[in-house]
């Protein structure tokens, strides 16, 4: 049987996490969160004292470590050698630092490596910056997702309240002006909305209506 890709990329904040997932969930498929692998690389880094630019270091960590996703009641887990690190990976620490690490060519081809490895056993959603451009060059549907920077930073003030962390709209919208400057223009791999990627602007959807536009993309595909 052929496993089936939907690619999804954008830049933080589009909704692609959650747009992904609930897709994923509603067409049975795995859900593969390209970002918290890079996270996991950035958590352990600064767990022992590894600097986000020192690339020899970091790629030795992306080789020895283990990352893998589990659902438990219904919620996927993100575990790194073992251990949930679902809630450590999204603090600020790491927010701050996982552009530069992710920067990495040597990094990146470690877990570009991990995410197709996925692909070969399962239909997946896959989310991130390079899903659609070098993970999944040749997914059966690619989807851009973008919003503008007012409303990705109110999203993203929500979802941390949500995770018990406070933050300001102010301070949301300097982080995503960073990281949105920091992917586009780095050399490896850099968020790029590819030609056969369908754009979609999730400015003023509901995730319920943006998760029907994908998974309506995709059955417009498969022609069901
Ligand atoms: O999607 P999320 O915000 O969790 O991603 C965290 C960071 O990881 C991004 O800002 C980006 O620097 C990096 N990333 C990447 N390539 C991916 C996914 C995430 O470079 N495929």
């Amino acid at each position: 049987m052929a496993f089936h890709v939907i690619a999804v990329d954008g830049p933080a904040g589009s909704g692609k996490s959650t747009t992904a997932r609930l897709v994923a969930e509603r067409l049975g498929f795995l859900y593969l969160d390209t970002g918290a692998m890079y996270r996991c690389i950035t958590l352990k880094a600064l767990r022992l004292g590894v600097a986000p630019s020192d690339g020899n270091a970091l790629l030795r960590l992306a080789q020895e470590s283990r990352i893998e996703f589990r659902v438990e009641s219904g919620v996927q887990l993100t575990t790194l050698d073992g251990i949930d690190v679902s809630s450590e990976i999204r603090s600020p620490e790491v927010t701050l630092a996982v552009s530069e690490v992710s920067a990495h060519a040597s990094v990146r081809a470690i877990l570009v490596e991990r995410q197709k490895e996925y692909s070969r056993s399962a239909s997946l959603v896959a989310e991130g910056r390079d899903t659609t451009s070098v993970v999944f060059p040749d997914a059966f549907l690619k989807v851009y997702l973008c919003a503008d920077v007012q409303e990705r930073a109110k999203r993203r003030v929500h979802d941390l309240e949500r995770l018990g962390k406070r933050t300001t709209l102010q301070e949301q919208i300097v982080d995503l002006t960073r990281r949105d400057r920091y992917d586009s223009s780095r050399s490896a791999s850099p968020l790029t909305q590819t030609d056969d990627s369908v754009l979609i602007d999730t400015t003023g959807l509901t995730i319920a209506e943006q998760v029907d536009r994908v998974v309506d993309l995709y059955r417009q595909r498969r022609g069901a």
